[in-house]
């Protein structure tokens, strides 16, 4: 998608480079250029504090679409487990503190857990993305998609691909014990991410309004 044809910018509302890696890979947009904030040259932090992963989402695209005059796309994502209710969600990233480690999110979760058999150890991953360009009103809805993953928490940490909680997430097609996240290749983990689904249905929509 980050061509030297490109004639399109899109501003990507992340710090990450892996994100925009994958984003750019997942998307596909001929004659599109994803750039990063870095790119941007933007050092502010949009304000995360949606109820929700799509009114985050929300927040990032306008907050930074403001900031850069760029078309912006922007993602927010997380882990819902049905035994807490619907939790970590929002609080996904920050679930064992402000600056908690991969390491620390997965052990608070496997520990809160622990009591509970496969079948109560349901979850999945979800990805709200939102887009906004200059075609729509301030604060507006923009262009919305969302991705699940359904999968259960691992008994145990399995596993050296992915991030975040990739090592204790069991992907629905997998028993009980079978291969987490951090056991597929990026390729299968593409095929079958909440991300990967977001974006195809943007992609798709984006293509539309061309
Ligand atoms: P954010 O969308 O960058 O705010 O990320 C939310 C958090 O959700 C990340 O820090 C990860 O802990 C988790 N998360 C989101 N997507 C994934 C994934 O594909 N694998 C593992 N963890 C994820």
């Amino acid at each position: 998608m980050a061509d030297g044809s490109a004639t399109r910018r899109v501003l990507l509302a992340t710090h990450s480079a892996h994100k925009l890696r994958e984003l750019q890979d997942l998307l596909d947009l001929p004659g599109t250029g994803l750039i990063s904030l870095g790119d941007a040259e933007i050092l502010d932090e949009a304000t995360e504090d949606g109820s929700t992963f799509e009114e985050n989402a929300r927040l990032k695209a306008w907050f930074y679409a403001a900031r850069s005059g760029l078309p912006t796309l922007a993602d927010d994502s997380g882990l819902e487990v049905d035994a807490l209710g619907g939790g970590p969600g929002v609080r996904t990233r920050r679930y064992a503190g402000d600056d908690a480690t991969d390491e620390e999110n997965n052990a608070k979760l496997l520990a809160a857990l622990a009591h509970l058999e496969p079948e109560e150890r349901t979850a999945r991953y979800r990805c709200a993305l939102v887009f906004v360009d200059s075609a729509d009103a301030v604060g507006s809805d923009g262009l919305v998609t969302q991705g699940t993953l359904e999968g259960r928490i691992a008994q145990a940490a399995r596993g050296s691909g992915g991030f975040g909680y990739d090592p204790i997430f069991e992907p629905a097609g997998e028993p009980p014990g079978g291969r987490t996240v951090a056991e597929l290749t990026r390729e299968q983990k593409n095929r079958i991410s909440h991300r990967a689904i977001a974006a195809g249905r943007m992609a798709a929509l984006l293509r539309k309004r061309g």
